[in-house]
Formats: C-alpha cells, structure tokens, sequence
C-alpha cells in the first residue's frame, strides 16, 4: 500500500513509474514512504518532541534541509490534509461537507505531487496555506481520517479535482473554463445549494483608473479606455470574453484573462448579469463600470458552499462528490 501511495505520486505527475521513487525520495534509510515532502522554504528550524518549529510554527512530521538551504517536511500525507484542509473550507461546517473536501484536497495535492524534485508539493502552487499544527480544527481532522485513502476515481483512472468557493447557482464546464478538451464529470448543471454564501449573489464596481490600467496592458491598441462589455456567454451564463472599446480601437480579450487582470476579488465570478458602463457626472469621460454577479471563483468541479448546503440537507460526502462530479465513485489511493 505504501509503495502503491508514491507509485501513484509518480503516476499522477505523468512520470517515470520505473523510477526507483522510494530511494530517490527518503534519501535512503528507514521507512517513511508515507511522507508527503512538502516544501517550506528558508527558516529556522529546532526539533521538538513530535515534531520541529519553522519560523516560529510547530509542525508534525521530520523535516530535511536541502543543499541550498531550503526546509522539506516529511510528513504523513493525512496529517498534512488536518492542517490545509481547516483552510480550504471552515472546520465548523457540516463533516459531510468537510469530508468531501478532504477527499477533493487529497486528490488535488497527489496531481500536484512531484517525485522528480526533491519535493512533492510546494503549498505556494497549490494555493494552499500550509502552517502545520497551529491550523488543525478536531472536525476537519476526524474528516480526514474518516476518509483516509479515499480519492475520487472515474473509469480506470483518477478523476481530476476542481473546487472552487460557490458557483452562484450553475456550475462552470471545465471545457469552457479553460478551452480544453471535456472531461465528462467536470460540465456544468445548475447547483440549488449554495444560496447561503454571501457571494451567491454580489455588485461590483470597478474603478475607471484600475481598468484603464489593465486595459493599457492588455490591449494598448485600443488607446483611452471608453466602455468594457462582457460578451460570449456560455451554457452556465459566464463571460468568456470581454470588449475593450477604446478611443481608436475596439480589443475582444479572453473574459479569464479579464479577471486575472482586475483582481479575482474585485471580479468575483464572471457570472456576470447586469453591467453598466459609468460616465462621470458633467461630462462623456469613462468612470468605470458597475456589474451584478453571482458566486467567487471559477465553478468547476466542487462547489464549497454548495457542499455546505447539501450537508445541511443530509447529503452525504458520496453523493455530494457524485453530484459535482457526475459519474466519478470514491476509490482508495
Ligand atoms: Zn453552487
């Protein structure tokens, strides 16, 4: 089993199953091959029973210091889990909630992992917070043990996870997401349970200077920035692109890009309803624009909020995993 978790690491990453990964990862001598070796950077270290402090916080596990300085933890791939985990999703939500998001955070990370560095995850990458056991909650923790092993599996392989906070009502196609091929479980379909999440539905404004700023990166042909308008709606209402009229062009930029660009918390979704372009008071100047829109974040795959509510609704972890991604079953590693 143990040898099958790193085996899986290798296979995930798209690498070299022959790699004699155990040897190459433990630095030889004794038998950790459970440990996930998790990246964290430069800082001091001192062991303490159980564990070691880094820069200041506690952390479970063996740590590692690499050549150039660099601190690795090996640490147990559940115990890792009970300290991102709390920071994925709030610990004081419902356990079936908590328990498919730690099967989606399980899932998530092995994709992620790297046996070919002397690291297998780097939280930076994962957009994970990872300050050990300063961040572990007791009802995240029985969730990830009450799911050790499990991950989402569809067909003969591994699903591939996506989550993000609420999809305001329909969740996204990976397809349309990110303009690649279509993963049969990652589609869009309306989501009834995320209603609670005070980003369901939200009004934005956006400065004219931030946006002009943007646009002069973006698309500079365009000249000074008169109108934004957000164009090509696909099947769950987002925007996928967005056009800049100018005062000597007119640019059409990926909607995506738009939002990378502004700011994801300015733009939470870009399931956007309502727009309007302002003009300030006395005069035709562009002053920035006004947008009603509906959820955080991109909406593909697991809906946070919407796992809440069909916890609340006593779902439980199964059917919620089954409901975001349609035709996957719950495998072990
Ligand atoms: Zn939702």
């Amino acid at each position: 089993m143990k040898l099958r978790r790193r085996a899986f690491l290798g296979g995930l990453a798209g690498l070299a199953l022959t790699t004699p990964l155990a040897a190459q990862t433990l630095g030889g001598g004794g038998d950790r091959s459970q440990a996930l070796r998790v990246l964290l950077g430069r800082g001091s270290v001192e062991p303490i029973p159980g564990g070691f402090l880094f820069a200041g916080n506690r952390y479970r596990g063996n740590y590692r210091i690499l050549a150039d300085g660099r601190v690795v933890n090996e640490v147990d791939f559940d115990e890792y889990l009970a300290s991102v985990v709390p920071s994925e999703m709030s610990a004081s939500w419902p356990a079936a909630a908590l328990e498919a998001q730690a099967i989606c955070s399980r899932g998530f990370i092995l994709a992620r992992s790297n046996p070919n560095r002397p690291y297998d995850v780097v939280p930076s990458e994962l957009a994970q917070v990872y300050r050990g056991v300063e961040s572990e909650e007791p009802a995240s923790t029985a969730a990830v043990r009450a799911t050790s092993g499990m991950v989402l599996r569809y067909a003969n392989g591994f699903a591939q996870i996506e989550y993000s906070s609420c999809c305001g009502g329909y969740s996204e196609s990976s397809a349309d997401a990110w303009g690649a091929a279509p993963i049969p479980y990652l589609v869009a379909h309306p989501c009834p349970y995320c209603t609670a999440s005070p980003e369901y539905r939200w009004r934005a404004k956006l400065g004219a200077a931030d946006l002009s700023e943007g646009a002069g990166q973006l698309a500079p042909q365009i000249g000074v920035l008169e109108e934004v308008t957000f164009l090509d709606f696909d099947r769950s209402g987002r925007a996928r692109s967005v056009a800049l009229s100018g005062v000597a062009n007119v640019a059409r930029i990926s909607a995506s890009q738009f939002r990378i660009d502004v700011g994801a918390r300015k733009l939470p979704s870009l399931l956007v309803r309502r727009q309007k372009n302002l003009l300030a008071p006395g005069t035709q100047a562009f002053a920035g624009l006004h947008i009603e829109g509906r959820g955080l974040g991109h909406g593909v795959g697991l809906c946070q909020w919407g796992a809440r509510g069909y916890a609340l609704a006593k779902g439980s972890a199964e059917e919620i995993l089954s409901f975001y991604f349609v035709g996957t079953s719950i495998g072990r590693i």
